[in-house]
């Protein structure tokens, strides 16, 4: 299709494998909803900057000073990407993982939270010292948003809560009706943070638009690097909570007490929950695949992903043992990732054989999202698999699923070599 943008130059394009088969073919990648490979742009843009980083917010001299302002402006930077309210805090994490957890530390005393059991492990699990009503799996997004309403009319109106959606499911690819949820969120005087995992780096996400209170995503699924991710959204709840982290960096002021303890005034800014010293290059390589993205234009990646998504399920119409999961409905508008059983095999030996014969890198497993799955497949949570369990034998019904994904460095051969496979 000459009207779809050629792929974005990623690392490991040239990468190859070797097949059982015989000889060696190069990789595909196919599991970008776990982790994407980063962008030589960003590749680019870390390397030319590594020679001269230096301590962040601690230093006098000149490297240390350059790189404070990368660090900030990287703040800025991913502000302006996910389109935040001025007061809005950047507050730079570990993972999307760690950005809940961190908000889960944040939360009022008291506070109410509502998930769907469709979520991700990420978001269904940080509220451990919260009330946490679990939410069944809607089986579309007018049902989405009736089954939220119903469940926030029933709660203490006057105490604080909290909603935590996913924007695109990481099993199904589904898109959730994340304005309409923040809607019905705020119609009850509850906040609402939204997993962007998996929408971020396939959608433009505007804090605004969708009236959203927080964001969290992962750099490493946002082709950057591991180990940085972003919370960011209202200033207040995370004001006014503990530093996640204590140490130096969130510390203002720090006095001995006369009766021998410590006294410690803690900073407001995002840096309150930031203590100990950053990672200004996932920081920075974070804000540098925000700004290939935004140059490359969504509307370009969402066209170019769209058509992926069409030559697999129009490539596997006519392989009846194929059954791609849904809770929405086939027609649901989705990223790049779409999970599916396959009659008659197990999903592990599948997956195994894609990698083997193929040199084709997809995922199998539960997906960190176990209740998810198990609705998905209706298996039983007795019988369920379990994270390294062996899967069901052949011609036993699948416990597990086979998960393909992909994004804005995937080029057409993988995809036309996966549906091959398949075949
Ligand atoms: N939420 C969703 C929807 C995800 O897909 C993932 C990663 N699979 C996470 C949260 C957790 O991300 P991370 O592992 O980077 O913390």
């Amino acid at each position: 299709a000459p009207s779809v943008c050629a792929p974005l130059p990623v690392l490991g394009r040239d990468v190859t494998v070797p097949l059982v088969t015989g000889g060696e073919v190069t990789y595909a990648a196919l599991d970008y909803a776990a982790s994407a490979p980063a962008l030589q742009r960003v590749w680019d843009d870390v390397a030319a900057y590594a020679p001269y980083y230096g301590s962040v917010h601690r230093g006098a001299g000149y490297l240390s000073q350059l790189s404070t302002d990368l660090f900030e402006n990287a703040r800025r930077t991913v502000a302006e990407f996910l389109d935040c309210r001025g007061g809005d805090q950047v507050v730079f994490t570990r993972s999307t993982t760690d950005s809940l957890n961190l908000l889960a530390a944040a939360l009022p005393a008291g506070c109410q939270v509502f998930v769907f059991e469709t979520e991700h492990h990420a978001a269904l699990l940080p509220w451990r010292d919260a009330r946490v009503t679990v939410l069944d799996a809607p089986r579309g997004p007018r049902q989405a948003v009736e089954t939220l309403e119903r469940a926030l009319a029933e709660r203490d109106p006057h105490g604080p809560a909290l909603v935590c959606v996913t924007g695109a499911s990481n099993v199904t690819g589904e898109l959730w009706p994340v304005r309409e949820l923040a809607a019905a969120a705020h119609a009850q005087g509850a906040r609402i943070v939204l997993d962007a995992a998996q929408l971020a780096p396939h959608h433009p996400v505007s804090v605004k638009d969708l009236d959203v209170d927080w964001v969290a995503f992962s750099g490493h699924k946002l082709y950057a690097p591991f180990g940085t991710g972003v919370l960011a959204g209202r200033a207040d709840w995370l004001r006014a909570a503990e530093p996640y982290l204590a140490g130096g960096g969130a510390s203002r002021k720090v006095t001995r007490r006369t009766d021998g303890g410590v006294d410690v005034q803690w900073h407001d800014s995002a840096a309150r929950h930031e203590a100990g010293s950053p990672n200004v290059i996932g920081a920075y390589a974070v804000a540098s695949a925000c700004k290939a993205l935004t140059e490359a234009g969504f509307d370009t990646l969402v066209a170019r992903e769209q058509y992926l998504v069409a030559k697999v399920r129009e490539g596997l119409a006519d392989v009846p043992q194929v059954r791609f999961l849904s809770l929405f409905g086939d027609d649901a508008p989705r990223v790049g990732v779409l999970s599916f059983v396959v009659e008659g095999w197990n999903s592990s030996h599948f997956a195994a054989a894609l990698s083997a014969e193929y040199g084709i890198g997809v995922r199998d497993g539960l997906f960190c999202a176990h209740p998810l799955v198990r609705t998905l497949l209706g298996s039983d949570p007795q019988t369920q698999g379990e994270c390294g369990a062996p899967e069901a034998a052949p011609g036993e019904k699948s416990l597990n699923a086979i998960r393909v994904s992909f994004g804005a460095g995937t080029p057409d051969e993988h995809v036309e070599r996966f549906v091959r496979a398949v075949k």
